[in-house]
C-alpha cells in the first residue's frame, strides 16, 4: 500500500487529508469489513473521492463561550474592539471605536493573520502583543467560532490563555523553571540574578512594549496586579524576554567601566533616553536586541540608570 499524506489548504478553510492508494498485495489488518479502521475511526469521514478528512470546523470553545459570558457588551480585548451584532461580532481597532464603519478597510477572518504580522511602518511585529497592532481596519465574523479564530490570529493563544488565568492557582512556569530548561546559546538566562531579571522584565514587558498582564515571577518582583494593562495572559516567558535576559546576561559578564558622572548627568541621559524612546529610530527590527537603539535595550539601560547609586553595577549573580 503506498500512503501519501496531502495538506490542502484552501484559503476559505483549512483542512488536512490523507490520502490512501492500495496497491495490488495490501494486506489489511483491521478485518474484512472494515479493512483501513475508517468506520471505527470517528475522524476520518470517506467521500466519494477517497480523500478524507481528518479535522471538521470545530464548534465553539469552553474558552470563547467563557470569555463571550465574562463580557456581557462591548469587549476590548488588547488593541481590539469587539461589538455584538445582531448576526455576529464586529472587530475593529480601539482606536477607530468612533469612526465609521464604511470608512474602514474591510479584512476576511482568513487576512487577520496577515494584518498582525506588520505594524504600520512595515516592520515585522514578532511580539503579537505589542500595542503596536495596524489601525483603520474592520472585520465581521459570524459567530463564536469565527470570533475565537479572529481573535486567535491577532492575539494567539490569548482567548484560552485567559481562560486558563482564571483557575486559582494560574498554570504559570515561572522566570527560573523557564530558563532551568533551556539549554544552548540561552542556558547564559540562569545566570541572570533575580535583580538582572527584574530589569530586563522591567525592559520588556512595559506596557508600551506589551499588552499582556504578566501572572508569571522571578523572587522579588511579583506578577502585574490585576488591574494592570489588559485580559491578556501572559503565563511563561517569551521568546523576547528570553533573548532579553540572554543579552542582559552576556552584558554581566563585560567589564564594568567607570563613567565619572555625577547626578546631573545621569537625569541628561535619562531624558535623552527616554526622547529617543519617544522618537523610535526607523529600521530597527523589534526582535534586534543587539542594535544599539532597539527600544527594550534602551529601558534596559533605563533600568540600570535608575538605580539608586551606590548598588553595585553588576547584575550578574
Ligand atoms: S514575557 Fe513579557 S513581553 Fe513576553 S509576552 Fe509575556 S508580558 Fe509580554
Amino acid at each position: 500500500m503506498s500512503i501519501r499524506w496531502k495538506t490542502l489548504i484552501p484559503k476559505s478553510q483549512p483542512m488536512l487529508y490523507l490520502k490512501i492508494k492500495p496497491t495490488r498485495g495490501d494486506t489489511f489488518l483491521q478485518g474484512a469489513s472494515d479493512p483501513l479502521g475508517i468506520r471505527s475511526n470517528p475522524f476520518h469521514d470517506l467521500t466519494s473521492a477517497g480523500d478524507i478528512p481528518m479535522s471538521k470546523p470545530l464548534p465553539p470553545s469552553p474558552a470563547i463561550l467563557w470569555f463571550l459570558e465574562r463580557h456581557p457588551g462591548s469587549i476590548v480585548f488588547g488593541q481590539v474592539r469587539i461589538e455584538r451584532l445582531e448576526n455576529g461580532f464586529c472587530l475593529r481597532s480601539t482606536a477607530d471605536k468612533d469612526q465609521s464603519v464604511g470608512s474602514l478597510r474591510e479584512y476576511s477572518v482568513t487576512g487577520m493573520r496577515e494584518l498582525a504580522q506588520f505594524n504600520a511602518a512595515g516592520d515585522f511585529r514578532p511580539l503579537k502583543s505589542a500595542p503596536d497592532l495596524r489601525v483603520g481596519w474592520v472585520c465581521f465574523v459570524e459567530d463564536a467560532r469565527q470570533l475565537e479564530e479572529t481573535l486567535d490570529r491577532l492575539y494567539p493563544g490569548g482567548v484560552v490563555d485567559a481562560w486558563a488565568a482564571r483557575v486559582k492557582p494560574p498554570p504559570v512556569t515561572h522566570y527560573r523553571e523557564f530558563v532551568g530548561r533551556q539549554t544552548g546559546m540561552y542556558r547564559v538566562a540562569q545566570q541572570l540574578s533575580d535583580a538582572g531579571v527584574a530589569e530586563v522584565i522591567r525592559a520588556t514587558c512595559d506596557s508600551r512594549h506589551c499588552l499582556k498582564r504578566r501572572f508569571w515571577k522571578v523572587e522579588g518582583l511579583a506578577g502585574d496586579p490585576s488591574d494592570a494593562t489588559s485580559d491578556i495572559a501572559c503565563l511563561e516567558p517569551c521568546a523576547v524576554l528570553l533573548e532579553c535576559a540572554r543579552r542582559a546576561a552576556r552584558l554581566a559578564q563585560e567589564e564594568c567601566i567607570s563613567m565619572g558622572l555625577v547626578e546631573g548627568d545621569r537625569a541628561v541621559l535619562m531624558a535623552a533616553l527616554e526622547q529617543t524612546l519617544s522618537h523610535p529610530a526607523p529600521g530597527v527590527r523589534a526582535g534586534d536586541l543587539g542594535h544599539p537603539l532597539n527600544p527594550r535595550r534602551i529601558c534596559l539601560v533605563l533600568e540600570k540608570l535608575r538605580r539608586t547609586p551606590g548598588l553595585p553595577p553588576s547584575t550578574a549573580s
